[in-house]
């Protein structure tokens, strides 16, 4: 799926998009990755709730300060993106039941943007098992 982001940080909400292509493949019983191939975001579960999405983001900038020194800002400005996104890791791996990706009630898939605005992809891989 195609994401275009809108600002330097963000956390974007694709639950609804995973839900549909998992519907989309008729699968019932299997498995659902989801996946990022840039290297300056992150795909996590978490609760869709405003002020938690900016204390996930506060919460990023106290552990990897935007304004540090870091040794790949020689070459490009946005080390801290990329420590970021090694925080948070490229990946979410949830299981398919029924038809439905197994969530609890205030679990919701993020894709996190890092060094934004950018066009970016997330890949959706669903296996039946
Ligand atoms: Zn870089």
């Amino acid at each position: 799926m195609d994401i275009r982001t809108t600002t330097r940080t963000e956390l974007i909400d694709i639950t609804y998009r995973v839900r549909a292509a998992v519907k989309d493949s008729g699968i019932k019983d299997g498995i659902c990755v989801i996946t990022t191939r840039h290297t300056t975001c992150g795909i996590i579960v978490n609760e869709n709730e405003r002020g938690l999405r900016a204390d996930i983001l506060d919460l990023l900038e106290t552990l990897v300060p935007e304004t540090k020194k870091y040794a790949h800002n020689s070459i490009d400005d946005n080390a801290d993106a990329h420590l970021r996104a090694v925080l948070l890791g490229m990946s979410e791996t949830i299981p398919i039941e029924d038809g439905h990706i197994v969530l609890g009630t205030w679990q919701s898939i993020f894709f996190v943007e890092l060094d934004g605005p950018r066009n970016r992809t997330v890949h959706v891989k669903i296996i039946e098992v």
